[in-house]
């Protein structure tokens, strides 16, 4: 399989309790390396335009103010098939779905509070590692 990258997001939730370095493990367990990294408060207008996909869905409001509600962890991890690894270490986005071992079984609050964002396939992925990252940023 080929050598991938995908955005990964460390949600408010997850910052708040301190559990960026135990979320890290878990990428690193699987095999994923962070080749960039940077904690940073999305304004309300960032997360409107990352998620902007999801703009029709009832959700939205909450979405977007959650993610701008306290600091993040954005991040590019790379590896073979890293899109698909890193949806599989994430678990299923409603934790009660999440199969044991994932991020979000262990660490999920809700649906919504769900501890990370993962890209769904390498053309997102793509597009969300520019909305963050500048080539010159990512360091394998
Ligand atoms: P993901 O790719 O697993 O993150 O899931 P989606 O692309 O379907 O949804 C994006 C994000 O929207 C999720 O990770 C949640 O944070 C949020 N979300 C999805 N469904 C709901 C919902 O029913 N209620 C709320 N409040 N947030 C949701």
């Amino acid at each position: 399989m080929a050598i991938e990258r995908t955005l990964s997001i460390i949600k408010p939730d997850a910052t708040r309790r301190n559990l960026t370095g135990k979320i890290n493990a878990k990428f690193e367990d699987a095999g994923l390396r962070i080749v960039a990294q940077k904690r940073m408060k999305l304004s309300i207008e960032q997360a409107q335009q990352f998620y902007a996909v999801h703009s029709a869905r009832p959700f939205f409001g909450e979405l977007t103010e959650f993610m701008a509600s306290g600091p993040v962890v954005v991040q590019v991890l790379e590896g073979e098939g890293a899109v698909l690894k890193n949806r599989e270490v994430m678990g299923a986005t409603n934790p009660k779905d999440a199969a044991p071992g994932t991020i979000r079984a262990e660490f999920a609050e809700s649906v919504g509070e769900n501890s990370v964002h993962g890209s769904d396939a390498p053309e997102t992925a793509a597009q969300e590692i520019a909305f963050f990252f500048a080539g010159t940023e990512l360091v394998g």
